[in-house]
């Protein structure tokens, strides 16, 4: 076969394999919105319902939706973090390092091993090396909370968050996913190296790295979307920077009074509420 030819050849069949994996990818993905709207409507039949026994049963009906949910979407993720070269190159027992943080002291040397899953907003409790629990991964409550993609904590875990999927699906882009996973990586790397300072610095440094992988991981078949990550990054990018030179800086640990003030029950989250956000605007602390 002619050089040529072959080499054709060869480009054809790497972007068919890009294309299957893309679209096993979105499978995926919509699998998990799909699973997820079935436990919104289970959550409403069981909140319209007069009878406990009914009531009973769409909660379990709705939990085991939200199980189909997690289990399509970590396979996303699975999928994404291979498919887009994401998986973290081994590290040997991996540590948080010294945070500069107010009240961030708890977790320096606490074992970290990077793991990225899908979850619902909620507390995690993790053992600080002061011996006691500590609080962490809720998303506030607030205009943004619903538009929160993704979280790291100082345990290694990276949290994928609804949102993440929402726009992964509504866009049929699973570079929107790979780009959120992107992102948190850099917090990983931070927390597990340099240590975490302000939420702010944090946000900025991060950012900046997801503004240089936009056109990695959105095809220049769709630069609208490509333009409007761009513009959404820059708008975070700003407002963090201002409040920065402000001085309006903030911790990424929750304050002792935070803590104490936090319901640490096993939340179920208001899967009623889940409304569809602009793409524009996905300023909050978790991305
Ligand atoms: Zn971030």
């Amino acid at each position: 076969m002619k050089p040529f030819l072959t080499a054709l050849l060869l480009v054809m069949a790497t972007i068919i394999r890009a294309e299957d994996g893309k679209s096993l990818i979105l499978e995926a993905i919509d699998a998990g919105v799909k699973a997820e709207s079935q436990a919104r409507t289970a959550i409403h039949s069981r909140n319209q319902s007069q009878d406990e026994e009914t009531k009973l049963i769409y909660w379990s009906a709705a939990r085991e939706a939200n199980a189909k949910a997690k289990s399509a979407y970590d396979s996303a993720i699975s999928l994404t973090q291979t498919e887009y070269g994401l998986s973290f190159p081994p590290v040997q027992d991996p540590k948080a390092a010294r945070s500069t943080a107010q009240d961030g002291a708890w977790t320096e040397g606490l074992p970290a091993p990077r793991a990225a899953t899908f979850m619902q907003p909620n507390y995690r409790r993790i053992r600080g090396n002061d011996g006691d629990f500590h609080f962490v991964s809720d998303v506030p409550e607030g205009d943004d909370a619903d538009r929160v993609m993704a979280l790291t904590d100082p345990d290694g875990r990276i949290t994928i968050l609804s949102f993440a999927m929402k726009m992964a699906a509504e866009y049929h882009e699973p570079g929107i996913l790979a780009s959120t996973i992107h992102h948190e990586n850099h917090h990983y790397l931070e927390l597990i190296t340099t240590g975490w300072d302000t939420h702010e610095q944090m946000e900025i440094r991060a950012f900046t790295t997801s503004a240089d992988a936009v056109d990695a991981f959105i095809p220049a078949s769709n630069q609208t979307l490509r333009e409007a990550l761009k513009e959404s990054i820059a708008t975070v990018i700003a407002a963090k920077t201002a409040a920065l030179q402000a001085g309006d800086v903030h911790s990424p640990f929750p304050s002792k009074e935070q803590e104490r003030g936090a319901d640490h029950g096993s939340r179920m989250p208001d899967i009623d509420k889940l409304p569809w956000q602009q793409l524009r605007g996905i300023a909050s602390r978790g991305w």
